[in-house]
């Protein structure tokens, strides 16, 4: 891409190693931005580097926060017996928008897969089991209708059904291989409610 300068190239260049950027919206965006007011780019850049320095995950649910806990983990009324496994932060706004849901959550930061060589030490499911050590009525497993979000549940499953905590299964009314976030509110409820005991 010699028809460009070095610095839009390289601009181009970390745009396109975003998730869903192909060379073309890289494109887009870095002209984009070169023809932005420049306090205005600078204020992005600021965002991104204050978001990154300032979030970490919460010690209660390992989501994404800006605190030591999360909104959700310092809310009393939450019932804290009740706990729901998600994937990711972005699962976990999904059911929350539904704003039915009263339990808390545990984020596990993805998924085992063979194929891709993410093992259980990779995900927050040692940290899952210390969080049963207190009492706990039961564990929803949310996570993804995908092969991987399937071999993660039965993981789980097995691992704590011994440990007499009852554990359950999102309903499959769940497109297969849908990511949480993108399924509407009504098809996140009726897939909780629908939840069947492992
Ligand atoms: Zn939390």
């Amino acid at each position: 891409m010699e028809m460009y300068s070095g610095h839009i190239n390289k601009l181009i260049e970390e745009l396109s190693a975003l998730p869903g950027i192909g060379s073309k919206s890289a494109q887009r965006l870095a002209f984009h931005l070169i023809n932005m007011p420049e306090d205005k780019v600078k204020r992005l850049a600021k965002t991104m580097v204050e978001a990154k320095e300032n979030v970490r995950y919460c010690s209660g649910c390992y989501t994404l926060t800006d605190k030591e806990v999360c909104p959700i983990c310092s809310n009393q009324k939450r019932n804290r017996r009740l706990i729901m496994v998600v994937e990711n932060s972005r699962d976990l706004a999904a059911y929350e928008k539904t704003g039915k849901y009263e339990g808390v959550y545990h984020v596990l930061h993805g998924a085992i897969s063979p194929m891709l060589g993410i093992g259980p030490s990779d995900i927050k499911l040692k940290e899952l089991l210390q969080r049963l050590q207190e009492d706990v009525d039961e564990v929803i497993i949310a996570t993804n209708s995908s092969l991987e979000g399937e071999t993660t549940a039965m993981y789980i499953s097995k691992l704590i059904k011994p440990l007499g905590v009852k554990v359950t299964r999102i309903a499959s009314g769940v497109p297969v291989g849908g990511d949480l976030e993108y399924i509407d509110e009504v098809t996140l409820l009726r897939a909780l409610e629908g939840r069947i005991e492992l």
